[in-house]
């Protein structure tokens, strides 16, 4: 039985079905966090990782549960799967969760909708998570659950498995209570996050905002936390936040709550800047450039990232200084979404209309103003755009955190240009309230994003540097190791909770 319990909605491998075969294979994006998630089982603890698996009961085929991770670096991990039919996947994963609580968290609830019929499929694929988990888990085991996909899984898992610790740590940005409170489900949800001991967002605003509305759909009282022992929280001083946790007494069982930004695996992305095929793409790139300045834009394509709006605000700064003319190129990457998501085509379009209407107007013999690449790169090459950007513009409407920003950050640190890349930020993503020392922008503000955008471009070498070194310390020290283990070990001191009523 297993001591640690990861419940993610992904196996840490890939299964390919070819020739009716079941295959595996590593993620195809190793830059996520699943490579630290699997390294607290590196030492021989005893794990299970529960995921799901897609599986058609009417096929007569066996199913097998329980298969191995990687049996020589990880000996005592097993994966335990889930089966799920594909149209539970596609309500689950794919529709559900994209349509009712992604935009919800994001602030966007006018997109949101929500459909009871899917709300008892959510809940189902939930229980059957649950079950499996407690399944797993040995006794007192510590079950770490992750995102919203699996909000109802404490519940579940509480009502089966009473002595088990459980914590969950939330992925994407959580909203004010005016926001959440929309969930026809919301006391459901709310009712679950409860059964756990220890809940993790990124930034302290997200645990108010969680905390906020606990307030308003349970009689709890709130505890507050000054000061508490630095290994407490994983951010400290350096990255800017205050040090505050809170803890929710339900009566019988606290809940315990913490902000853990993620962070950045530094040293993978050291020893892949040092491959010469990298050192050589950024040679490559910088005589491409040819003396011209580049400002890149990296993002999923999704609302929620204000792509349209960064385009919009590119052709102002273009109409308003016609000295950048042939003198700047905007390079952005934008990774499409899954073709069956009908939700972001529309958008898609309006990308593509946008950026037609900036080449056809600025566009001059040997210069195009927006390079647009709907695909995504493989993260080795994108560390190599990224080593060679004059400004990194990352302007999303709203974002949990954003990895983009410290990627380029850490890139740059790296490198180490003599006039240092600057980091131009939304206000709106959660990595703004830790970078300090980034260019803050005001994505609903096209003339605010014009603007900064330009101060970026025109700022000077001791600026840029010393503003750069002070966020290269912060992405290096709070890195990801750092942050997985201040989380486990944030959940270890759940037992001991002093604290004064606020
Ligand atoms: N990414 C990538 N190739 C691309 C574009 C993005 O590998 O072409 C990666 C990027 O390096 C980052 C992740 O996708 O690690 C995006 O994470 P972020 O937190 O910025 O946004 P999310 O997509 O999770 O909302």
């Amino acid at each position: 039985k297993a001591e640690l319990v990861m419940v993610y909605h992904r196996l840490p491998y890939e299964e390919v079905v070819e020739d009716g075969q079941v295959h595996r294979r590593r993620p195809k994006s190793p830059n996520g966090i699943i490579p630290t998630l699997l390294s607290f089982f590196a030492g021989g603890r005893k794990g299970s990782w529960i995921a799901w698996s897609t599986h058609d009961p009417k096929s007569g085929e066996d199913f097998e549960v329980h298969t191995a991770v990687d049996a020589k670096r990880y000996p005592d991990l097993t994966a335990a799967r889930v089966p799920l039919t594909k149209k539970d996947v596609d309500i689950f994963y794919k529709s559900f969760s994209k349509e009712a609580f992604w935009p919800l968290l994001h602030t966007f609830w006018e997109r949101a909708r929500f459909r009871e019929k899917h709300w008892r499929v959510f809940c189902r694929v939930n229980r059957a998570f649950a079950e499996r988990t407690a399944a797993e888990a040995a006794s007192g085991a510590t079950v770490w659950i992750h995102d919203y996909n699996l909000w109802m899984v404490p519940a579940y898992l509480r009502e089966l498995r009473p002595d088990v610790r459980i914590a969950f740590f939330h992925h994407t940005h959580f909203p004010s209570a005016d926001v959440f409170n929309v969930v026809p489900w919301r006391r459901d949800i709310i009712g679950s996050l409860l059964q756990c001991d220890y809940v993790g967002f990124h930034i302290p605003r997200q645990v108010e905002n969680f905390v906020d509305v606990v307030r308003g759909v349970a009689p709890v009282k709130v505890i507050k936390r000054e000061n508490c022992a630095p290994r407490f929280l994983t951010y400290g001083c350096a990255a800017g936040l205050d040090r505050v946790s809170r803890i929710i007494d339900v009566g019988r069982r606290r809940v315990h709550l913490g902000a853990h930004p993620v962070g950045l695996d530094v040293d993978r992305v050291r020893r892949l800047l040092d491959a010469d095929d990298s050192r050589q793409r950024r040679r490559h790139l910088s005589s491409e450039l040819d003396g011209r300045k580049l400002i890149l834009s990296v993002e999923r394509l999704d609302y929620t990232k204000g792509t349209l709006q960064k385009l919009q605000a590119y052709e102002r700064m273009l109409e308003r200084n016609p000295d950048l003319v042939g003198e700047i190129t905007l390079f952005c990457v934008c990774v499409p979404a899954a073709k069956e998501m009908t939700v972001y085509r529309q958008l898609q379009t309006q990308i593509e209309q946008a950026v037609g209407r900036i080449n056809g107007r600025f566009s001059k013999l040997g210069w195009t103003p927006v390079q647009f690449f709907f695909r995504a790169l493989p993260f080795e090459e994108l560390l190599s755009y990224y080593g060679v950007a004059d400004v990194m513009w990352i302007t999303p409407l709203r974002d949990g955190l954003n990895l983009v920003a410290k990627e380029y950050v850490a890139v740059q640190g790296i490198v180490g240009h003599p006039h240092a890349g600057v980091l131009v930020l939304s206000e709106f993503a959660g990595a703004a309230a830790e970078l300090k020392g980034a260019l803050l922008t005001n994505p609903h503000d096209i003339d605010d994003m014009a603007e900064v955008c330009l101060r970026a471009i025109r700022m000077d070498a001791k600026e840029a540097g010393s503003r750069l070194q002070g966020l290269f310390d912060i992405v290096e020290h709070h890195d990801l190791g750092r942050w997985g283990q201040g989380f486990l070990d944030a959940v270890a001191e759940t037992g001991d909770s002093p604290g004064t009523a606020v």
